[in-house]
């Protein structure tokens, strides 16, 4: 395999980190998951999105660079290494926008894109409900014919930022006597239409990290539909698989957060009892994800470009390796992190305390996109061939 980029995805690396050197914001946003936070981080996205740089992949009529799988992926990793903010509207970017540019319309793409890019519009995944989050297709929440559209009731929970979002997408069960699989069908709405309450659930370090969703005859139009009524299941996993996959959470993250870790342990003086072994074995897995994502970037799909938002990024079943192998990779940098930081990492505020911060985040990577035991099966039945 060659490595050698070339001089064009080189010059687009320097680019992309000269404009971050140079625009970061001077210290580290508050949480996303408080309203200050979240203020900052849509005007951090709206300056990324001037600079054409919020959604690189996608195609430049909709404010992306028609950029390649590669040139993506040297864009996260020159976003991570550098610290840049968390991406406020990543559900909408990473999830919604390639589920719409494979099966959206022409004029949702034009409608909902642009803002999208531009963080005027933050999305949340309305998905799982009380009773149905690894059984998705248990869920209950209906979608109603009216006059040119939808009425939406029900209840979802769990949705990230929904608290501050400005509209959702989710699955409805549109028709109650088709089988479960069936009879889906997937919607956008707005958080602040009439009928939609939000109500904030504190995550683990007391932030409104989450919403519950209460919906009660909210009108949806037909143009708000994704592919066709009742055909939401199958347009629901190709989101899974961008979800799960290289998009949501790149290469780049962990090599960053390897080479942070690196640093923190040559920084406490290269304990050796142990603990080095485990900063190599991050690193070498960091690595490991970053030459499979450029793997899938030399076949004919990841050079192909923004055809699904980030070119040929893993999908499908393959999506579920990747999953497992991020969302353990990120608890044991952190994991490592902390052992390596003793009790000064309980001090809030300090550099040190990001490592905790990550760490509980970092806990519930095995849990979002589908739980790790879910994708092992998945990986099990559709990867290895075995049994149900
Ligand atoms: C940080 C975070 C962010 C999230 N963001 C969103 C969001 O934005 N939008 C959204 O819709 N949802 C979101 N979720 C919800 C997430 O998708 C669900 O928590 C997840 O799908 C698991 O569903 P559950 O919580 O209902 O657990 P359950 O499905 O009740 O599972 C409980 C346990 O049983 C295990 N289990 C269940 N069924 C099986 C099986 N068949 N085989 C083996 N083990 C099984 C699970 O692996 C898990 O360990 C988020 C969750 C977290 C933690």
């Amino acid at each position: 395999m060659n490595l050698d980029f070339g001089p064009p995805v080189q010059a687009f690396r320097a680019d992309v980190a000269a404009w971050l050197a140079a625009n970061l914001p001077a210290s580290p946003l508050p949480s996303v998951d408080t309203a200050e936070g979240f203020a900052l981080h849509r005007e951090w996205e709206a300056r990324l999105a001037a600079a054409g740089l919020a959604a690189v992949s996608w195609p430049a009529e909709y404010g992306g660079r028609d950029a390649s799988l590669l040139e993506w992926l040297v864009f996260e990793e020159e976003y991570h290494a550098a610290g840049g903010p968390v991406r406020v509207g990543q559900n909408g970017l990473f999830v919604l926008a390639p589920t719409l540019l494979a099966h959206g319309t022409a004029e949702q793409k034009a409608r909902i894109l642009p803002p999208m890019a531009a963080a005027t519009e933050v999305w949340a995944q309305a998905w799982s409900e009380p009773d149905a989050g690894s059984d998705l297709a248990a869920l209950r929440s209906r979608a109603r014919r009216t006059d040119g559209g939808w009425l939406l009731s029900g209840q979802k929970t769990w949705s990230s930022r929904a608290v501050f979002a400005d509209r959702a997408f989710g699955l409805f069960r549109s028709d109650p006597e088709e089988e479960r699989h069936r009879g889906l069908t997937y919607l956008m709405f707005g958080l602040r239409a009439d009928g939609v309450t939000v109500r904030p659930i504190p995550q683990l370090d007391g932030e409104p990290g989450f919403a519950e969703v209460f919906l009660d005859e909210v009108y949806v139009p037909d143009s708000d539909v994704i592919g066709e009524p009742g055909n939401g299941w199958r347009i629901a996993m190709s989101s899974a698989g961008h979800e799960r996959g290289l998009p949501l959470r790149s290469p780049g993250r962990f090599t960053a957060a390897a080479a942070r870790l690196a640093r923190l342990w040559a920084g406490a003086g290269r304990p050796d009892d142990g603990i080095a072994g485990r900063v190599a074995d991050a690193w070498i897995a960091a690595r490991a994800y970053q030459l499979y994502g450029y793997q899938l970037a030399s076949e004919p799909a990841g050079a192909a470009g923004p055809a699904s938002g980030t070119g040929g990024a893993a999908s499908g079943a393959q999506a579920s390796l990747g999953k497992v192998f991020w969302s353990e990779l990120d608890l044991s940098i952190h994991e490592t992190a902390l052992e390596l930081l003793g009790p000064a990492a309980e001090l809030k505020g300090t550099e040190a305390s990001a490592w905790l911060d990550g760490y509980l985040f970092a806990l519930a990577g095995p849990i979002y996109a589908g739980t790790n035991e879910i994708q092992r099966s998945l990986i099990a039945e559709r990867v290895l061939g075995l049994p149900r």
